[in-house]
């Protein structure tokens, strides 16, 4: 049995708004202003950070807002392979594509979100994760927007899970994890 704490803060939530904020600006100047932009959040990691992410951007920027459903880490922090995704693709067609995702790990989840998306003759596309674990990467991918790089270790809070819990918190945490002694 494996069990699970909360490790030391590593990120504030007073800098991750700042981030966000900073994140929205530069994406806000990047979109064309005319055309659809449609944001594809990944759920259920990316939830928190997307909803920040579009209440940054302005009214007159016409910004849609769907989510694709990617299978997670399936036991606490161990991964299950390559991703299975779901989402309506073929709203993509003819649309700026803005591809939104917690945690940029192996990068097989954002690869394989941007070969379905560009199947679909999307205006363009792009992609912005709020964590970059550079170490971690099994496919050659990169965000063109990154909050933060972040060391290899577990982490939970704004969004992110581990087992379910801690996606509540405010600060993104690293995560203890210890095998108990069975008896
Ligand atoms: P990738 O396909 O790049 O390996 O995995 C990306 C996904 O793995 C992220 O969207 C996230 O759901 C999950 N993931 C990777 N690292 C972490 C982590 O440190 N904490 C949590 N909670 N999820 C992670
Ligand atoms: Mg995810």
């Amino acid at each position: 049995m494996m069990s699970y704490s909360l490790g030391p803060v590593l990120l504030k939530a007073s800098s991750i708004t700042r981030r966000v904020a900073e994140l929205g600006a530069r994406i806000t100047r990047d979109m064309p202003k005319c055309g659809q932009i449609l944001v594809v959040g990944v759920l259920n990691g990316a939830a928190v950070f997307v909803a920040d992410l579009i209440r940054q951007m302005p009214p007159d920027l016409d910004v849609r807002l769907m989510f694709a459903s990617a299978s997670s880490y399936k036991d606490g922090t161990e991964s299950e392979g390559a991703p299975k995704i779901q989402a309506d693709w073929k709203a993509a067609r003819g649309r700026h594509v803005l591809i939104v995702d917690d945690i940029l790990d192996t990068g097989l989840t954002l690869s394989t979100m941007l070969r379905k998306a560009r199947r679909q003759l999307p205006v363009s596309v792009r992609s912005c994760v709020l964590l970059d674990k550079k170490e971690r990467r099994k496919t050659k991918v990169e965000a063109d927007y990154v909050g933060f790089e972040i060391p290899d270790e577990f982490v939970v809070g704004y969004g992110l899970d581990c087992v379910g819990m801690w996606r509540h918190l405010r600060d993104i945490r690293s995560v203890k994890v210890e095998e108990d002694e069975g008896w």
